[in-house]
Parts: C-alpha cells; sequence; structure tokens
C-alpha cells in the first residue's frame, strides 16, 4: 500500500506554530527579500514566499532591483540591509543576472539573518553538528519525515544529487539523524542498483523520469525534490509514476517538498528573530 506524504498538510501545520510562536511570545520577525532582474519564476517565489509571511505574521519587504545594475550596487545594497536593526532576516532571490557573482552577494549577508543558510559560516556550522539556521528544502524533507515517522536510524538513506543547496546539507541531517548514506550525483556508476538499496531514496537531480521503477526496493520512501517541467509543461519530480507505486510512502510534486520548503523559510526567520533578541522561544517544531 502507497502512502503519500503530504508536504501541503504539513507545511501548513509548521506555518501555524510559527505563527502562534511569535504571537505567544510577542514577537515581531521581519524578513528583507532582495529580487534582482525581472526572471518570471523568481518572481512567482517572491509572491509565495510574501503570502506565507503574511499568513504566519511576519513583516516582508521585497526590496526590487533592476537587473542591469552593477554587482557592487547590489552588495552595498544588501549590507545596508544587514546594517538595519529593523531586518532579521535577509533573503537573496537566485538566481541573480548572470553578471553577477552570486557568492560575493551572499557574502554580505551576516550569519545570523541568513534564513536560507547559504553563508559559509552557517554551513560551517551544519557541517559541525552545530546548526542554528539549517537550508530549507532538506530541513523540510527531515521535518516531513519526522512528521510520519519514517526512522532513519541505522537506515540506507540515498540522496542523488551533490548540490551545496540539496544534495549535500541533505547528506549531513540523515548523519545527523544516524541513517547511513550514500550520496550519488552524474558521474555515479551503478545508480541504480545503489538505489535499489536505499530504504530512504531522496531524488534531488533536476532530471525527469530519472528514477524508475526497477531503481526502487519494494516499501521504500520515496523523497523527490526534483521540480521539472514535462514535455506537456506540468511540474514534475525526477521520479516515474510506476516508481512511486512501488514506494510505501512517497512525496508528490507539487504538494511535497516544495510547501515544506517555504515553511521551513518562516520557521527560520521566526529562529533569527528570536536569537537576535536573545529569546529562547522553546520551539517544539524545530528539528
Ligand atoms: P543542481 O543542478 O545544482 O544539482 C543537481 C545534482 O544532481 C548534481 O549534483 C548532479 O550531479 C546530480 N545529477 C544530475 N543528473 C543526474 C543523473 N542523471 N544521475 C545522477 N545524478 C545526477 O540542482 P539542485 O539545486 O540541487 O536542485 C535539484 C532539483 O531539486 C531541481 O529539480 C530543483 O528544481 C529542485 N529543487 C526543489 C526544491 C523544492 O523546494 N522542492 C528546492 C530546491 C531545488
Amino acid at each position: 500500500m502507497t502512502h503519500i506524504l503530504d508536504g501541503k498538510m504539513v507545511a501548513a501545520k509548521v506555518k501555524k506554530e510559527v505563527a502562534e510562536t511569535l504571537k505567544a511570545n510577542g514577537l515581531h520577525a521581519s524578513l528583507a527579500v532582495v529580487l534582482v532582474g525581472d526572471d518570471p519564476a523568481s518572481h512567482i517565489y517572491v509572491e509565495h514566499k510574501n503570502k506565507d509571511c503574511e499568513e504566519c505574521g511576519v513583516f516582508c519587504r521585497t526590496h526590487w532591483m533592476d537587473g542591469n545594475f552593477k554587482q557592487d550596487f547590489v552588495a552595498n545594497y544588501v549590507q545596508s540591509l544587514a546594517r538595519n536593526n529593523d531586518i532579521d532576516g535577509i533573503l537573496v532571490q537566485l538566481p541573480l543576472p548572470e553578471h553577477m557573482n552570486a557568492a560575493k552577494v551572499l557574502a554580505e549577508i551576516p550569519p545570523e539573518k541568513d534564513v536560507d543558510c547559504f553563508t559559509t559560516a552557517n554551513i560551517g556550522r551544519l557541517y559541525s553538528g552545530d546548526a542554528f539556521l539549517k537550508p530549507c528544502t532538506p530541513a523540510g524533507v527531515m521535518r516531513l519525515l519526522d512528521e510520519y515517522g519514517i526512522p532513519l536510524s541505522g537506515k540506507h538513506c540515498v540522496v542523488i544529487g551533490r548540490s551545496n543547496v540539496v544534495g549535500k546539507p541533505m547528506a549531513q541531517l540523515l548523519l545527523d539523524e544516524n541513517a547511513t548514506v550514500t550520496v550519488c550525483h552524474s558521474k555515479t556508476e551503478n545508480l541504480r542498483d545503489i538505489c535499489r538499496s536505499a530504504d530512504v531514496l531522496i531524488a534531488a537531480a533536476g532530471n525527469p523520469g530519472l528514477v524508475t521503477r526497477d531503481m526502487v526496493k519494494d516499501g521504500a520512501v520515496i523523497v523527490d525534490v526534483g521540480m521539472n517541467r514535462n514535455a506537456d509543461g506540468k511540474l514534475c519530480g525526477d521520479c516515474t509514476r510506476e516508481a512511486y507505486e512501488v514506494s510505501r510512502f512517497y512525496t508528490p510534486v507539487p504538494g511535497g517538498v516544495g510547501p515544506m520548503t517555504r515553511a521551513m523559510l518562516m520557521q527560520n526567520v521566526m529562529m533569527a528573530a528570536a536569537n537576535r533578541r536573545g529569546l529562547d522561544l522553546n520551539y517544539k517544531g524545530e528539528n
């Protein structure tokens, strides 16, 4: 019997928790979103973030900038947000225009306001087992697995993808839960057999149809992080429908990992706000 891991439902729960916790602590959290240029997908993502903030009672302001601006101008602007004491979290919507070096712009975000967990300091803390703000997508996956009581300790978790945003931090968070983790990537040989040995298979390749039925052990858990468009322009993950069918649990696309990513951003803004005020929220949802 196959069940879905309902990211939409759990994300709504997380956002409610955030809203209630902020209210209960009289905490006013604020997020600054930096949006550079006219990428339509980025504009939609930023709209979603604004909506989530509204739902959670987080003050959100989008700082839009012309895509032709020089990198230094954008970096200096981020620096000014960093100095602004009224702002708890700063998010630079990626991708930035091609003429900009994203790492240089992101480096202007101070770790305590780095709600995407992109700075070297926060990444270092994550890998040394002392994470403060966790990257939203992997943290969202962990919360979703936890909500459904999916055991990880001692289990073989296979992560397809080794990006800094998803694959690598995903592997680290799984290791922190005592999973045995294998990370696969575009040069991995024998991907099929490695995936077939997974108790939990996390696909984050951005490659529609990559994970087929023969790559999934009966009763495994599939987390499909992939967000792709199929030939009909419909949103789809990295796994085929037949692959989902042999699993015990899987995350649908859409409605799985995507909403969890958004909810974890709200959690991070709340944690950043509390941390900046030296407030211990005793927040149960923190994982
Ligand atoms: P990326 O392109 O930076 O990394 C993809 C990784 O997959 C690489 O490490 C690459 O080696 C690996 N890969 C690609 N093709 C492969 C193959 N055939 N076999 C094995 N490994 C392969 O992408 P990313 O930023 O990590 O994102 C991955 C996917 O997750 C994308 O579809 C992206 O849109 C999606 N995503 C979803 C969310 C969400 O909230 N749902 C968040 C972030 C990313």
